[in-house]
């Protein structure tokens, strides 16, 4: 099945891909830093690089083992967009990776790695 995406969108889709990994690395770095030196007094305030979801946490008492699992998470999403980057090389990107119907648009717009479709995933999921 050829790849309901033109050249033109795998391409934004790629920079967005490319975006997203160099801010989550960028997360990472922040993060281990972080979680690895706890005893320094809480200083900058600065959530700039911070993803939104940890904004919204109380930014203040989020212990270490919260950190250290949120960087875990940050790495799967990682190995997602890489793997999402080699398909966009390989043209099977925007393709489900389970049923083989191209991925609906608004999804890939919210989840740019998502390697499955809307349906695929949530078979996934009741199934564990
Ligand atoms: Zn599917």
């Amino acid at each position: 099945m050829a790849s309901a995406l033109k050249p033109a969108e795998l391409e934004s889709y790629r920079e967005v891909l490319l975006k997203l990994r160099a801010r989550l690395r960028g997360d990472l770095d922040q993060m281990t830093d972080e979680a690895l030196r706890r005893d320094q007094p809480d200083s900058s305030g600065n959530l700039s690089n911070v993803p939104l979801h940890m904004a919204d946490v109380g930014t203040e008492n989020y212990d270490q083992e919260f950190t250290l699992s949120l960087i875990e998470n940050e790495q799967v999403v990682l190995e997602q967009i890489n793997d999402a980057l080699v398909r966009v090389d390989s043209g099977s990107f925007g393709i489900c990776d389970e049923c083989g119907e191209p991925i609906a648009k608004p999804r890939l717009q919210a989840i740019p790695y998502a390697k499955y479709c809307i349906e695929c995933a949530r078979e996934m999921e009741k199934r564990g």
